[in-house]
């Protein structure tokens, strides 16, 4: 085909794809149209809640993987699965990582966090396991060929092409696992190599990692998505058994664990913010979490506390796990259903007592008097007794002086700052 003389080229161009397709493009600097995903809110309260300085680096992706431990650690992210899922699962996630060369714990972590380990998921305009957007890569994905640029030495843009062509890149495809993780382990690799590009040449809320883009595309609007796929990825290890035993801190004569896997995690409501208008103020530290997380005993101890909190404070304090679930949730208080601990702590300059309070919890699983480890489980996370919030971890910590200040005692394996 003879070439045409650029100018011309360049007004049919124009007169083709008209002004609403050029005009943005042009003006954001990048010669393609800017990638968002369609129908994403941002909270803006939960904005930066953590310096990004205070996040310690992400632990090392082990070498060699072996398949069982990755399946058993997926089954334990994720919560129940049929039987054969998690070994098809892993099989999955390692080939594609490795034939697109991205870390198989950080699919995983998307899987859970974006589709909550359903591959029929829907949601944050994107389809299955990790809620891949297709309108987000309409344009640049056609034909099984990705093409997606980055910037040379002398900031010219240099045209990449990744092929994806194994599957159509459809809405139903994306639905079935397999399909889902291939795309998603491909995207990945492009936007890893992208990444520092699109950071340079859109505006960006400050991020830590790629992954952001894969939630938002080319502008990052808030980094609280990557803490929330880092913290799976990071439990994910854990449960794997790469990251060694979880950290443990020594403080007022006790020794501290974290009270949820992954650590550290991200509090995101302090002691003494107003509730309810102000009509009352928050007794403890609110650490995010999901729906049915495991709930650990931040210290060893023995319960003194296992019920639910009703209103009036006609609390009951030793009930069987069956027993609390028989209590309708409607009629449970802000406690919801609550379990306590109370420690002893050995070590010099500690107070007589310490006690620490898990509320709103889904399953309770222990019972009035029970002995525990540092460690041990205590229930899963819920938003029993919640009327609005989503779900998470309320934790609070008694001494002799009264109200401690969780956030304080547990610094460093709990992370984040009040807004000023
Ligand atoms: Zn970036
Ligand atoms: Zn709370």
């Amino acid at each position: 085909m003879r070439r045409l003389p650029a100018i011309l080229a360049a007004s049919m161009a124009l007169l083709l794809l008209g002004e609403a397709f050029i005009g943005p493009a042009l003006a954001d600097g990048a010669p393609w149209r800017r990638r968002r995903r369609p129908g994403v809110t941002i909270n803006h309260r939960a904005e930066s809640i953590v310096n990004p300085a205070d996040w310690p680096a992400e632990p090392r992706t082990p070498d060699t993987i072996d398949p069982e431990r990755f399946a058993r650690a997926l089954r334990e992210l994720c919560g129940w699965m049929p039987p054969s899922r998690p070994a098809t699962y892993t099989e999955y996630f390692l080939r594609h990582a490795e034939a697109f060369e991205v870390d198989p714990f950080l699919l995983a972590a998307l899987a859970h966090r974006m589709g909550r380990c359903r591959s029929d998921a829907e949601g944050m305009g994107g389809l299955g396991l990790t809620l891949i957007p297709s309108r987000m890569y309409w344009d640049d994905l056609r034909g099984g060929t990705y093409r997606y640029h980055v910037r040379g030495p002398d900031g010219q843009w240099i045209e990449r092409s990744l092929e994806l062509d194994r599957y159509p890149f459809s809405g139903p495809r994306l639905q079935r696992p397999e399909e889902n993780i291939y795309f998603a382990a491909g995207l990945l690799s492009a936007w890893r190599e992208q990444h520092q590009s699109v950071d340079a040449t859109f505006e960006q809320h400050a991020h830590r990692h790629y992954v952001s883009h894969f939630i938002w595309g080319d502008r990052v609007r808030t980094d609280r998505s990557e803490d929330r796929i880092l913290t799976d990825r990071r439990r994910m290890l854990q449960y794997y058994g790469a990251t060694g035993t979880p950290r443990t801190l020594s403080r007022l004569g006790e020794t501290w664990g974290a009270p949820l896997d992954g650590e550290p995690r991200v509090v995101s409501s302090w002691i003494g913010a107003e509730r309810d208008g102000g009509a009352r103020n928050h007794r403890g530290v609110d650490v995010e979490s999901v729906l049915g997380e495991p709930v650990r005993a931040v210290a060893a101890g023995r319960v003194n506390f296992a019920g639910v909190d009703l209103p009036g404070h006609r609390n009951s304090e030793g009930m069987t796990p069956a027993e609390i679930e028989e209590v309708p949730r409607d009629s449970l208080g802000a406690g919801g259903r609550y379990v306590c601990v109370l420690h002893h702590p050995e070590g010099e300059g500690g107070p007589a007592w310490l006690r620490s309070c898990y509320m709103h919890l889904e399953d309770v699983n222990v019972r009035h008097g029970d002995v525990l480890e540092r460690g041990d489980l205590i229930g899963t996370v819920g938003r029993t007794g919640m009327r609005r919030s989503a779900p998470h971890l309320h934790l609070e910590l008694h001494g002799p002086d009264g109200l401690m200040d969780a956030s304080e005692v547990l610094s460093g394996i709990l992370i984040g700052t009040p807004p000023e």
